[in-house]
């Protein structure tokens, strides 16, 4: 007897084969049959007829390390499919730290309305994790940034050698306790500090577990080629298994940056380098804000940082920053750059730099600098939005067989403690749009290989383990849809609006939606064993 049978959908198993009219059998969580019938025999019938059966998807880059702790259900996420996420990306993770202080200033999106157990080390905070009702399964990498400010807390240096033996010894602490991951960001403070050879050992300790190093690289526009050499030449010296996040080339760029890139990384990968990346489906791209400014003005503590923000000479250094995090803010490309997410200035988000500067009646540059300051102690979870991706770039990327397909986001919800957050102008749609768009729309990939892309690309990449594909003896995690009608509601001025077409998902086999609506069940796990 079976706990529950989809029956007669249009199967896909993930792994890009054609789909086909079949049941899927579950018992106990997991997969107990696929085929064209696996009769009747169950607690529960699902007719599934005319909708799409995939696994669920695996969103192998977020930054959910906090969101997931105020409010484990992962609503944003579980109404597109999503079955299993990566936290701890671009060098961002919750944990280690060396005091509960330290939580807030290295959490993304930390916000305190929510109320949660402290912990100091990444097994802790994995137990905090488990114990927040969790939507969705969790995979967490371990953040070179955290790890780098657990040695050296906020100072303006890479670290002395014994200081970076201290950091790898850190990370492979953290493997030992469930890490599935080392991750770096170098366009952020403080990985932007570390050079390869501050890197290189803590990338040896993901190396000799077989785990990947996944980074946000240096730069991504005038110097993108030096960039992912870097992250290359990191790779191979190490010995570690590169995971090259969204890749996509910046606003700034050459024309023909995403198609020299993968010269590169083909060069590369005949010599041995094992090398895979991932891409964002969408031409608009979101950081923190205060990634705008320069090194200088980012050193110090929140107090030195606020401080320069309202500093007459030190704006004006800030805003003739040669080369800043975003080139379109330098080209002044106002219109099509949006506030995103914002706590005190929350009646602006969704308005373009444009109209805040015409409405404010000042220089958009200048608004922006006064945003940041008047966010206070909300800095690091005030965000924005630009056009500064091209849509022949992503293309190019996703038509690559080893490009996943990634969120970059946060799993909220548009009720509870993080109802007013946007963690990306899809983040409530981004599985969603790329269905809609780039595989029904656009005809770049089929829905076999398009799905294949958010399951069992990432699953084996990432070691999980049975999961991404649907396989006999795999985790029921699942995910039923309508091809036709899969669509994000989300835009700019109404981010929070949920996706639409998605039937039902299953989480190690309990029916997290049914019939298009979101049930009570929280079935997630953190995860914490992987094949190498
Ligand atoms: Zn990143």
């Amino acid at each position: 007897m079976f706990d529950l049978v989809l029956k007669s959908g249009e199967i896909h198993d993930g792994t890009g084969s054609e789909g086909f009219k079949g049941d899927i059998a579950v018992k106990d969580g997991c997969i107990a049959e696929v085929g064209e019938t696996v009769g009747d025999r169950a607690k529960e019938v699902i007719d599934v007829t005319g909708l799409i059966v995939s696994p669920g998807f695996v969103d192998m880059h977020t930054h959910s390390d906090f969101t997931l702790v105020a409010d484990g259900r992962a609503e944003s996420q579980v109404h597109q499919g999503v079955t299993t996420e990566v936290i701890g990306q671009c060098g961002i993770s919750c944990a280690p730290v060396c005091s509960h202080d330290a939580i807030r200033s290295v959490s993304p999106w930390y916000t305190d309305r929510a109320s949660h157990p402290h912990w100091h080390g990444f097994g802790e905070y994995l137990d905090v994790l488990d114990q927040s009702g969790l939507g969705v399964n969790v995979m967490a990498f371990v953040g070179h940034g955290t790890v780098h400010r657990a040695v050296l807390g906020d100072e303006l240096r890479a670290g002395e050698p014994h200081e970076v033996d201290e950091m790898a010894r850190l990370v492979e602490q953290a493997f030992d306790e469930g890490a599935g991951g080392f991750s770096s960001g170098l366009e952020y403070f403080p990985g932007i500090l570390a050079a390869p050879e501050h890197l290189v050992p803590m990338c040896e300790v993901a190396a000799e577990r077989g785990r990947l190093y996944a980074t946000h690289v240096r730069n991504r526009d005038t110097h993108y080629d030096l960039g992912f050499s870097e992250a290359i030449a990191t790779a191979r010296q190490s010995g570690a298994k590169l995971q090259i996040s969204h890749i996509q080339p910046k606003f700034g760029a050459p024309d023909y940056a995403m198609e020299h890139t993968l010269e590169i990384i083909d060069a590369a990968r005949s010599r041995d380098v094992d090398i895979a990346f991932d891409v964002i489906p969408h031409d608009w791209n979101h950081t923190l804000m205060a990634a705008i400014l320069p090194k200088w003005a980012q050193a110090g503590g929140l107090d030195e940082v606020l401080g320069r923000l309202v500093d007459t000479e030190a704006r004006e250094r800030i805003k003739a920053n040669p080369q800043p995090m975003w080139l379109i803010v330098k080209a002044r490309r106002w219109k099509d750059i949006v506030l995103l997410n914002a706590t005190e200035n929350r009646n602006l988000v969704g308005m373009d730099f444009e109209e805040i500067g015409r409405m404010r009646g000042q220089d958009p540059y200048d608004a922006v600098l006064d945003i940041l300051a008047s966010e206070g102690e909300h800095i690091m979870s005030t965000m924005w939005t630009s056009k500064s991706f091209c849509n022949d770039d992503v293309e190019l990327c996703l038509k690559q067989p080893e490009c996943a397909v990634i969120s970059d986001t946060v799993a909220i919800a548009n009720d509870g403690v993080l109802k007013d957050l946007v963690g990306s102008l899809s983040g409530y749609g981004w599985a969603a749009r790329f269905l809609q768009y780039y595989v029904r729309d656009r005809g770049v990939l089929s829905m076999a290989d398009g799905l294949r892309r958010m399951t069992s690309v990432p699953a084996e990449r990432l070691g999980l383990v049975k999961r991404g594909a649907l396989k006999r003896g795999y985790h029921a995690d699942i995910c039923v849809f309508d091809p036709e009608s899969v669509a994000s509601n989300a835009t700019a001025r109404n981010p929070r609006r949920y996706a639409s077409g998605i039937a039902h998902v299953l989480v190690n086999g309990q029916l997290a939606m049914r019939d298009g609506k979101r049930t009570s069940e929280n079935a997630g796990q953190v995860l914490r064993e992987f094949n190498a």
